[in-house]
């Protein structure tokens, strides 16, 4: 059995669309599938419609959060409640197209415990496409594990991967790609034309796509950090060659490359050389807080999301 994981966040206008585009392409597969939707705090008709839906199919489940918590925490819930032998994952903006979900299947019965999806071709405007280009290049750059240029959240994953996800890497800052990659286990992607939005706007806001590039960029490396050290040493080492240029030019009263002791200019460059310092230091102390701030949300062991309701064939028919 297939258990296909729909996050959705004030969706209405696509609930419907994704639902029979799912079932008409599962005829391209023999298992057995369920459906599970994961209603991240909508607060438009979604869940109206999802119940609806599930009137009528009992493949359905509905799981119902007490608020908005994001897309990675509800693919992370979708994940705990998969009953089948792999997880599809998949955008509830039929961004990813259902009809690809064949083509992972195949790959998962040759073998393979994750298969995930490369946007070859993305239908959203330069400005974003342009950040996400530069996302995953520095993520590549900077990350201590491999994880594969432009791959989303599509995906297929085996129990076993769904497994480690759910029971092992644990941490709350979710970035699922990331943990899908440092899972291991044997993984392949498969290129797939990436389609643009079929209604209604990105849920991603600004704000949610800043804090998922700072969860994949922080939680996957301390590269950031170590510069900090790299800038330090460069610096020092700098201010030492030009302190000694100085202190040598006024010694010996000579003028070095037209440099006459007396013409030294002082106060420019004490100025300009104390904001620059004042923000690298600024910088750095960001990127330290940053990591704390990290820890201390870990330490709490809060969960990534509280559930208000799950509803099940039973449940539904009341
Ligand atoms: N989504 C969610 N919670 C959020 C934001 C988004 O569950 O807080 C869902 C959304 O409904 C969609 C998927 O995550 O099914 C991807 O979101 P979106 O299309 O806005 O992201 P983009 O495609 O712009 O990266
Ligand atoms: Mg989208």
């Amino acid at each position: 059995m297939i258990s296909i994981v729909v996050p959705l966040y004030n969706e209405e206008s696509n609930v419907e669309l994704i639902y029979s585009r799912l079932i008409s392409s599962s005829s391209s597969w023999k298992e057995s599938f369920e459906l599970i939707f994961v209603d991240d705090g909508s607060y438009d008709n979604t869940l109206l419609l999802l119940k609806a839906l599930a009137e009528s199919d009992k493949r359905i489940k509905i799981i119902k959060f007490s608020r908005n918590f994001g897309h990675q925490p509800a693919i992370t819930a979708g994940l705990k409640m998969v009953r089948g032998d792999a997880a599809v994952i998949i955008d509830g903006d039929l961004q990813d197209p259902p009809e690809q979900i064949y083509r992972l299947i195949e790959k998962w019965k040759e073998g393979y415990h994750v298969v995930y999806g490369i946007r070859k071709n993305r239908k959203e405007s330069w400005y974003k496409r342009s950040a996400y280009n530069l996302f995953y290049r520095l993520l590549k750059m900077v990350s201590e594990i491999d994880i594969p240029l432009d791959s989303g959240d599509f995906c297929l994953i085996d129990k076993r991967v769904v497994n480690v996800l759910n029971f092992e890497l644990t941490e709350y800052n979710r970035f699922v790609r990331g943990l899908r990659a440092y899972a291991g286990f044997r993984q392949i992607g498969i290129a797939y034309k990436r389609d643009s939005r079929a209604a209604g706007e990105a849920k991603y806001t600004f704000k949610k796509l800043v804090k998922l590039a700072f969860d994949g960029l922080l939680d996957f490396s301390t590269f950031p950090l170590r510069i900090a050290t790299y800038l330090g040493f460069f610096i020092a080492f700098s201010s030492f060659l030009v302190g000694a240029f100085f202190i040598l030019n006024r010694l010996f009263d000579i003028e070095i490359w037209g440099y006459s002791p007396s013409e030294t200019p002082g106060i420019v460059s004490l100025g300009v050389g104390v904001f620059f310092l004042g923000g690298l230091v600024l910088i750095i102390l960001g990127v330290i807080g940053e990591y704390i701030g990290r820890m201390y949300i870990e330490v709490k062991r809060r969960p990534p999301y509280i559930i208000e309701e799950v509803f099940k064939e039973k449940e539904i028919n009341h």
